[in-house]
């Protein structure tokens, strides 16, 4: 299997001005910034960027991740260094806006203010995208060396909101819906991921506790029948990532054409796609989209609302979301294609 399309899909990807929604940091290091950085260590891309490669189960990918991505990030230098090459990789691909989350505990422990991570990531943009910077934990950091920087990121200036993320079965304690909280009153605009390994109680349980409207991944929601309607009705946003759930086979996925995104968006859920971890997996966000294309059977007025989804939950002005929407109305018009904005 490989997430290729044929030139006149993959040409009119490229036209539209798309959003990636979801995104980590750490996860999207530059093969090559890595290797300059550790010379003579690392040889070749890892054995995950096949596209036929498929992780046992998450802590693989959680021992992968800290293999390669934990020793690159000692510094807000580093961040820096990566985000404009992750960002310049973006555009390439006409993304014009992009959130993304970094590790909290990383800050912790370089033992710099999270402002100085989030300011370095922010100042990677490139002129003509915006970016919107979060920051994630696991649901236990909280007992830790990390407990300082949670208590203070909600006042984090710069920060857009907070991400709940590593291993979905350990327990959500109560800190965590007091600090969801606090972000909240401070205007912050929260995520958390849910759904991507456990059933769709685990998301209900996130929405309720937490108060988010955006959920990373969602996949175990499509299962409930009641849970979809409520998504729908209430306007929650799934950032799903498919390639990264068919290699971690999230939720047991063994094919793309069984992604739940299908039934999500038929029943009228605000979905979105995005690539995740791009340095784990070897995507490209352009190949989440020839795989909904050729998998999954979007059709190009889906594939266009789709993209029209990151840019209503974009975090701008009203002036620009209008703008933005304009333009893919163009694209919808000569392409004889529906439209609604
Ligand atoms: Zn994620």
């Amino acid at each position: 299997m490989s997430f290729t399309a044929t030139p006149d899909i993959a040409a009119f990807v490229q036209s539209l001005p798309k959003t990636e929604t979801h995104l980590h940091i750490e996860g999207a290091l530059p093969w090559d910034l890595l290797v300059d950085a550790f010379p003579g260590r690392y040889t070749r891309p890892p054995e995950s960027w096949h596209d036929d490669y498929r992780f046992r189960d998450f802590t693989e990918f959680m021992d992968h991740y800290v293999h390669y991505c934990a020793e690159f990030y000692v510094s807000p230098q580093r961040y820096h260094d990566a985000a404009r090459i992750v960002f310049a990789r973006c555009y390439e691909q006409n993304v014009r806006y992009v959130e993304t989350s970094f590790h909290l505990p990383v800050a912790a422990a370089i033992g710099c203010p999270g402002t100085e991570i989030v300011e370095a990531i922010r100042t990677a943009a490139p002129a003509g995208m915006e970016v919107r910077v979060f920051t994630g934990m696991c649901h236990n950091d909280y007992d830790g060396p990390s407990r300082p920087w949670i208590d203070a990121a909600p006042e984090w200036e710069g920060l857009s909101g907070l991400d709940l993320h590593g291993p979905e079965d350990l327990p959500v304690e109560p800190w965590t819906a007091r600090i969801w909280e606090k972000a909240r009153a401070a205007g912050k605009r929260n995520k958390a991921h849910a759904g991507e390994f456990l059933p769709a109680g685990f998301v209900e349980r996130i929405l309720d506790e937490l108060q988010v409207t955006r959920i990373q991944h969602g996949n175990g929601a499509a299962e409930d029948p009641a849970l979809v309607a409520r998504l729908a009705r209430d306007g929650v946003t799934l950032d799903m990532c498919p390639i990264s759930n068919l290699k971690l086979r999230a939720r047991g996925l063994q094919t793309m054409a069984a992604h739940p995104i299908r039934r999500l968006l038929d029943a009228g859920v605000r979905v979105t796609v995005s690539s995740d971890d791009p340095f784990v997996f070897g995507n490209r966000l352009s190949e989440e989209y020839y795989a909904l294309h050729r998998d999954l059977g979007f059709s190009r007025a889906e594939l266009l609302q789709v993209v029209r989804n990151g840019w209503r939950v974009a975090e701008i002005p009203e002036s620009e979301r209008s703008l933005r929407l304009g333009q893919l109305g163009r694209i919808a018009q000569a392409h004889g294609l529906p439209w609604q904005p």
